[in-house]
């Protein structure tokens, strides 16, 4: 029988539940899937950009590792595309080549001031209270008052880590570094800036209810924000999901708060509707030192148009969240301007024809943009599989498919690559870090430390 052997790239959801889907297919092939992570640990963002205290979005990962621990995808870790193992390489070894190297770091924003000292991109924050091996173990927490621009689930999460008591974490999975640094934070007011109305915001009821459950932290909103226009109405009137979240930012209103001089908690999470920043102030040390907007309004059909009329806020520090952007791979195509790999339904496409380039394809964020839950990954793992098994004509001749050629090759180059057993002694070890304190796990941060817990059966 004829058999694919398959490499994907990328160990996050998308690229494990492509490996489960084409070994689940119905096919006239055998398969044999090597699937190879950067990281020494698999999951992508639901390890390293699920916030730590959303356990049950962290429970997909028991789903994923069902999919791994059945035995039948080998898991090369700690092993970089483009560095480590090149595309002339996977043309060597393979048929085909699934990209799903997802999106890791911020989008740009064209603001005055965005990169003075003190303005950070909400994925490098991100990384750093999951623990990422690659960014600094310390974080600069020592602003009072903090900005974060953007209206989606990432601005909410940011918000709420830089707003929350480090002991209402110690229950969770971060590593210690992150609890020091969130302990020693001088955070007492976090605002969140949205460019659009209440019925117009990309964050979901969940995330914003949770919000107005954190222990000491007010929640502000404006009265003025809330003063709907028709296509506002229709919207809360249409959508049960704006509904909610109506309801949920009504029920703030009526707390006592600043703005009525109540309100008692030690910290304050401000959210700021038809607010358009304009430019983020800076110090004599080009350090941040404010935030300038312009006030909007509904324009009638959904959108808003600036008043004119200009506000400031004394801040120290900000986040911008305003989407992550994918990077490009080595040998590649790349769209720069979506930062994704084009493709049509998953195949990929040469960027100055649109021409397929046979033997390669893509899924999740790195197909279709990081935006969707983990769940999106899998409708669209569905349909680039589908197309892998159609392209059978077009696959490629690889010279030595031999599965034992890819240990051999990577030992070779002096890789320390990390497999799924040594997986499954770092996640033991990562719960025995926890057991004592009664946690669910102590997540190990320095990548020599995670592979050698990893290696050490190896070494
Ligand atoms: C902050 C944040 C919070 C989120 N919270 C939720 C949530 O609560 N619920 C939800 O459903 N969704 C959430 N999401 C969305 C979810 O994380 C994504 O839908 C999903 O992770 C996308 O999957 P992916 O596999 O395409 O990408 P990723 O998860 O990013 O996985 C890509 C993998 O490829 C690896 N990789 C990259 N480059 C290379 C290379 N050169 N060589 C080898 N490997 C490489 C990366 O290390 C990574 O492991 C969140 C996203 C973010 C950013």
């Amino acid at each position: 029988m004829t058999r694919l052997r398959l490499a994907i790239v990328g160990a996050g959801p998308a690229g494990i539940y492509a490996a489960d889907i084409i070994l689940k297919a119905e096919r006239k092939f055998d398969v044999s899937i090597d699937l190879f992570e950067q990281l020494p640990a698999p999951y992508g963002l639901v390890r390293y950009g699920v916030a730590p205290d959303h356990p049950r979005i962290k429970g997909i990962i028991t789903a994923l590792r069902e999919v791994l621990d059945r035995g039948d995808i080998r898991l090369f870790g700690n092993v970089r595309f483009g560095e480590d193992i090149t595309l002339d390489d996977l043309k060597h070894h393979y048929n085909a080549v699934i990209f799903a190297t997802g999106a890791v770091r911020d989008a740009e924003m064209a603001l005055p001031g965005i990169d003075a000292v003190a303005s950070y991109g909400a994925a490098d924050f991100v990384s750093w209270f999951d623990g990422h091996p690659d960014v600094p173990r310390e974080w600069p927490l020592d602003a009072a008052s903090v900005a974060v621009i953007g209206n989606g689930n990432v601005a909410l999460d940011v918000a709420r880590m830089l707003a929350k008591h480090a002991e209402d974490l110690l229950p969770t999975e971060i590593p210690d570094n992150v609890h020091a640094g969130l302990a020693a934070s001088a955070v007492t007011d976090v605002h969140v800036f949205g460019r659009r109305g209440p019925a117009q915001v990309k964050f979901t009821p969940l995330e914003l209810r949770e919000l107005g459950e954190l222990r000491d932290v007010d929640m502000v909103v404006y009265d003025e924000d809330f003063d709907y226009d028709d296509a506002s109405k229709a919207a809360i009137a249409s959508n049960k999901q704006v509904m909610v979240i109506d309801r949920v930012l009504q029920s703030w209103r009526k707390r006592p708060s600043v703005n009525d001089g109540g309100g008692e908690a030690s910290r304050r999470l401000h959210l700021h509707f038809y607010a358009k920043p304009l430019e983020i102030l800076t110090d004599d040390e080009g350090r941040v030192s404010g935030i300038r907007w312009e006030r909007t309004r509904p324009d009638g059909e959904g959108g808003v148009v600036g008043t004119g009329e200009i506000r400031e806020l004394e801040i120290q520090a900000l986040y911008r969240a305003v989407g992550y952007f994918g990077s490009p791979l080595p040998g590649v195509p790349f769209d720069r301007r979506h930062g994704v790999i084009p493709n049509h339904e998953g195949q990929v496409l040469r960027r100055d024809s649109n021409d397929r380039v046979p033997g390669v394809y893509a899924t999740g964020w790195i197909k279709r943009g990081p935006v969707g839950l983990i769940g999106h990954t899998k409708s669209d793992a569905m349909e680039t599989v589908r197309h892998i098994i159609n392209d059978q004509g077009s696959w490629w001749q690889p010279e030595r498919p031999d599965e034992e050629a890819i240990p051999a090759l990577l030992a070779e180059r002096g890789v320390e690559w990390t497999d799924l057993s040594g997986w499954h002694r770092l996640d033991e070890h990562e719960i025995s870090l926890g057991a004592p304190h009664e946690r669910a796990r102590i997540k190990v941060v320095p990548r020599d430390e995670m592979i050698r817990v990893s290696r050490v059966a190896a070494s």
